[in-house]
């Protein structure tokens, strides 16, 4: 049984564990599935492509988007996406992901999931790959069970994450300022700036030069190879 003092490592989900964003692999499987219009899906890509550049007020298109799920149940969104995930999502798991994983795995260490996709994605991945727990977005459902089209603050986003993580720790126990965090991207640098080693995984050009000046480790999951040599550093 671990124990509330094992170390944490916390690992993004979208172009970290897996090198695409799943959520432009769900907007896809929406649309092919007819859930959603050719414009919608048209918006969601953009917003998704702004998202990545961090050039986006990701509240409001949070609230937009999950207008589009008001009503609807969540037991029955989460069934879908799960089976959607274990189709399209499961096997793109990166090689140094797995590497990095297995490595913290044997360290004793606990390995959680970190995310601004949905607590369904969180939840089956957190299953599927064998981490220990996950963080992610909440959507607000009624006594009915059917979505309200709200989202809990503060979104699982920037600083938003660091508040959810430190409130995971604080649950489950374990210090995020002594963890590892794994992330890609810059709109994660509140949570890189708070953990005791921060990890760069293929990263966008404006976090790799913060990087490379803070002397933060970046690594290439596309392969196994030396994914683990840098974790350990
Ligand atoms: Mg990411």
């Amino acid at each position: 049984m671990k124990s509330s003092h094992t170390p944490l490592a916390f690992f993004d989900l979208d172009r970290t564990l897996v090198a695409e964003n799943t959520g432009r692999l769900w907007v896809e499987h929406e649309r092919r599935e007819g859930t959603i219009s050719s414009l919608q899906a048209a918006r969601a890509m953009l917003w998704l492509g702004l998202y990545h550049l961090s050039l986006i007020d990701l509240d409001r298109a949070y609230s937009q988007a999950l207008a589009h799920y008001r009503g609807v149940s969540d037991s029955a969104l989460r069934a879908r996406t799960e089976v959607w995930f274990l189709e399209q999502v499961a096997h793109r798991l990166q090689p140094g992901a797995r590497a990095a994983l297995d490595w913290h795995r044997a360290q004793g260490h606990r390995c959680v999931m970190l995310t601004n996709s949905s607590p369904y994605q969180a939840a089956v991945a957190t299953r599927t790959w064998g981490l220990d727990g996950w963080v992610s977005n909440h959507f607000v459902a009624n006594s009915a069970g059917l979505l309200t089209g709200e989202i809990e603050r503060p979104i699982c986003y920037g600083a938003g994450k660091t508040t959810r993580a430190e409130r995971w720790a604080a649950e489950h126990g374990g210090s995020v300022a002594e963890s590892w965090f794994y992330t890609d991207s810059l709109s994660d640098l509140p949570m890189l700036e708070v953990v005791a080693r921060p990890r760069i995984v293929q990263p966008d050009p404006r976090l790799r030069r913060v990087a490379a000046r803070r002397g933060w480790p970046i690594l290439d999951w596309r392969s196994a190879d030396g994914a683990v040599a840098i974790c350990d550093r």
